[in-house]
């Protein structure tokens, strides 16, 4: 009875919030230090239980204090919005608790999950693709570059990897830091992640590329993976994947394409050009929990070929867990983890809510967005555009009228947004130059919202100007 109680209360709250995150009223972050929170909540587990009344507080208190990430001021991450037929798909994904390891436990989820791949690859195209859902673009990457590692060393699953033979991959310099990672698990060492030179709008140089491969091959190394990254994190450059495949083709190289971020591009038939050539590529990760919306964590792997991972992973004696039945459908054989999340399902669930048609307006729309919140730095006199805009992210910053570091300036500006709740916007370093960074990753924005963005945006710097000034003045 109190169980049930507690359940309804719940779901009502729970309304309450995406509800009032959805209406755009309400800040995006109740801002608090950690010393603040740590009072503030009570986080001591106790010998006895709360009652249910301190559990519904419990509640309201993370609610309270979480950042609204819904909100259509969040352009701090890659994702950003509700998405509700994503949310219910989790509900059923946690209230049926399963593992993906077997058909035998995930009956649903599992012909869900390949349903998935198979409409995944469809839009690459890999007619005779595979791939498989995990934890996200960055263990896609560790498992691309071990698939690749894996395809010049086959004895190395059972004899190790032998460091007389220097593996070289290249990237890349904006690429994402879990390459370094993925090529420091494998014992790689990620001194041997290349960094190849980009073009001004942060695309890499292939000639470059192909140099670099030269000058690898000619210390008597073996370069073996490549990736093309769709896009950059913090530029949103996407890499020349054509010109790419036709330089691994000629050095037999892997060519893995990172669309961790804008995979989600390949949805829609006005940008998807900007992977043209992806279907060369022997592998990709695609990130449904950016660009997507659904709710963290959805992530692919998608390979050209079928059967690597089984190849490359399972000779195991693995008995116990994989009987013969129904064998063709456990879906663990491709996987690393044992246990692991039902991650296809709400991104079914959103799939067929809103339909190929609805996922290709949502990323058409973004882009649109994107286009509106450039012209609008272009257009104000104060802001500079950074680096030209190719995708979803727009790079700039506020230069005032007087002398000052630019870089503390504009920090100072995200900074006091953050605290007060009204936007949050990420930052990063172009060469030595902060820049601010705004994603358009939520499909529910409309002009309103990035002209209400702009005036927040504005007025700090407005307000830390004066500031400066006063400051300055008083100074002489
Ligand atoms: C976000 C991102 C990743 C990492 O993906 P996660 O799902 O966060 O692990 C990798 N590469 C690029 C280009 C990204 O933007």
């Amino acid at each position: 009875m109190k169980d049930f109680e507690i359940l309804n209360k719940t779901f009502g709250k729970v309304k309450k919030e995406i509800y009032g995150s959805s209406c755009g009223k309400r800040a995006v972050v109740d801002f608090k230090t950690p010393g603040e929170l740590r009072k503030i909540m009570k986080l001591a587990v106790e010998e006895r239980g709360v009652n249910e009344k301190q559990f519904l507080q419990l509640i309201d208190d993370y609610l309270q204090y979480s950042v609204r990430t819904g909100n259509k001021q969040f352009f701090n991450q890659l994702f950003s919005g509700f998405n509700l037929p994503a949310f219910i798909g989790e509900l059923l994904t946690t209230l049926t608790n399963t593992s993906m390891y077997t058909y035998e436990v995930a009956p649903v989820a599992s012909v869900i999950e390949k349903e998935m791949i198979a409409l995944m690859n469809s839009y690459v195209p890999f007619s005779n693709g595979d791939g498989i859902f995990l934890t996200g673009g960055s263990n896609g990457n560790l498992l691309a570059m071990f698939s690749a590692r894996n395809r010049v060393f086959p004895e190395g699953r059972f004899e190790g990897y032998d460091r007389t033979q220097k593996l070289v991959a290249f990237v890349n310099e904006q690429a994402h830091y879990s390459l370094d990672t993925a090529a420091n698990l494998l014992g790689i060492g990620s001194k041997n992640v290349i960094r190849v030179k980009s073009d001004s709008k942060g695309r890499m140089d292939p000639v470059e590329l192909e140099s670099e491969i030269k000058q690898s091959l000619h210390r008597g190394e073996n370069p073996f993976f490549v990736v093309a990254t769709c896009a950059t994190t913090l530029m949103g450059a996407y890499d020349p994947m054509e010109e790419m495949a036709v330089i691994c083709k000629k050095y037999d190289l892997w060519l893995h394409a990172d669309g961790s971020f804008g995979g989600s591009i390949l949805l829609s038939d006005t940008h998807r050009q900007l992977m043209k050539g992806v279907e060369k590529a022997d592998s990709l990760v695609w990130n449904p929990h950016k660009l997507m919306n659904i709710p963290l964590v959805c992530s692919a792997l998608l390979l050209k070929e079928k059967g690597v991972l089984e190849r490359n992973l399972t000779d195991m004696n693995t008995d116990y867990l994989y009987h013969d039945t129904d064998s063709m459908e456990d879906l663990g054989k491709k996987s690393i983890q044992c246990g692991r999340r039902v991650d296809a399902v709400k991104l079914w669930f959103a799939w067929k809510y809103f339909g190929k048609e609805g996922y290709r307006e949502r990323i058409d729309s973004l882009m649109a967005m994107a286009e509106y919140a450039e012209k609008m730095v272009v257009e104000n006199p104060n802001l500079q555009l950074v680096v030209p805009r190719q995708s979803f992210a727009i790079c700039f910053r506020w230069v005032p009228d007087f002398k000052v570091d630019l870089n503390e300036f504009n920090l100072e500006v995200r900074e006091r947004l953050r605290k007060n709740g009204s936007s949050m916007v990420n930052y990063g370093y172009i060469n030595d130059k902060l820049v601010i960074r705004l994603i358009t990753a939520n499909g529910n924005l409309q002009k309103k919202d990035i002209d209400e963005f702009f005036h927040n945006f504005t007025t700090e710097a407005m307000q830390l100007e004066a500031k400066n000034l006063v400051c300055g003045e008083a100074s002489k």
